[in-house]
């Protein structure tokens, strides 16, 4: 907020009053309406704090869902050209995938693995990507500002959004990668949480695993017997836990264009607002 605070200075300078206030500028004469300013300022704030706070208040009531693993830990395959688990946070050879960090969680198969629900959902969203035949989001039903995404393969027949799961329960399988004389088979699995009505914000899955799950897929690569111990993904000594904090504030980084700036666009407006207001009530 430091670069705001600063152009207050300018904003208050004689280039504002040319700007707003000089030449009889008929757009600029509601110095006469500071009643109406007030008014508008007010709205605006009220407004503009329910975007941003509401999703918190619901929060209080809906604490994080606990989910178990969209696939079966036995269906993982671990051999050359595969890699059993790709981590939260990592950054792929040469800055090539996912330079920002990965944004969920891979999970690779030598065939179509099916693929579960981590706890009861709605799905509120399908489409088709680049590499995987079916995105679908899918709401959870303990939480509604909770979203979770499965990138896979073909999914159970007449799935639609408004389809519900329990947990556990089959979605679909595995989507096909790569050229047919080796095909590989896998499922990004990633979570959005809504922060405020605006933005949803990617977050890590291990913030909502169940204790067993996690006992499953380790914190790291060190964790005898887990799936990460056996992942074979090349940027596994570079980034060798489950929820790879990589860089500088990696969340914060990732999260910073698409969460933040709307906020300081807001806060920017409203704080123009309140100038103009004193100005106005001022002259
Ligand atoms: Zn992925």
């Amino acid at each position: 907020m430091a670069p705001l605070a600063s152009n207050m200075g300018f904003i208050s300078s004689k280039l504002f009053r040319r700007l707003f206030t000089c030449h009889g500028y008929k757009l600029f004469t509601i110095h006469r309406k500071v009643k109406t300013m007030k008014k508008f300022t007010i709205i605006y704030f009220a407004i503009t704090s329910l975007l941003l706070v509401a999703p918190n208040l619901v929060m209080m009531y809906y604490p994080l869902p606990e989910i178990g693993l969209p696939i079966n830990p036995e269906d993982l395959d671990y051999t050359e050209n595969r890699y059993g688990i790709w981590p939260y946070g990592v950054r792929g050879a040469e800055n090539t995938q996912h330079p920002e960090g990965h944004p969920g969680i891979d999970f690779s198969f030598s065939f179509p693995a099916p693929i579960y629900a981590v706890c009861n959902i709605t799905v509120t969203e399908i489409y088709v990507n680049d590499h995987q035949q079916n995105v679908v989001f899918a709401q959870s039903s303990s939480n509604p500002l909770v979203y979770f995404e499965f990138a896979m393969g073909d999914l159970v027949e007449g799935t639609t959004v408004g389809s519900s799961f329990q947990s556990g329960e089959s979605l679909g399988n595995a989507s096909v990668i790569g050229p047919a004389e080796d095909n590989f088979y896998m499922i990004h699995f990633g979570v959005k949480r809504q922060v405020n009505m605006i933005i949803t914000q990617i977050e890590c899955p291990t913030l909502y695993f169940n204790d067993d799950s996690l006992a499953i897929l380790g914190e790291s690569i060190w964790d005898e017997g887990s799936i990460m111990n056996k992942s074979t993904y090349v940027e596994r000594n570079e980034f060798p836990y489950l929820n790879n904090p990589t860089g500088l504030d990696f969340d914060e980084h990732y999260v910073w264009p698409s969460y933040i700036s709307p906020i300081v666009l807001i806060a920017a407006i409203g704080v123009i607002y309140v100038l103009l207001y004193l100005k106005l009530r001022k002259s």
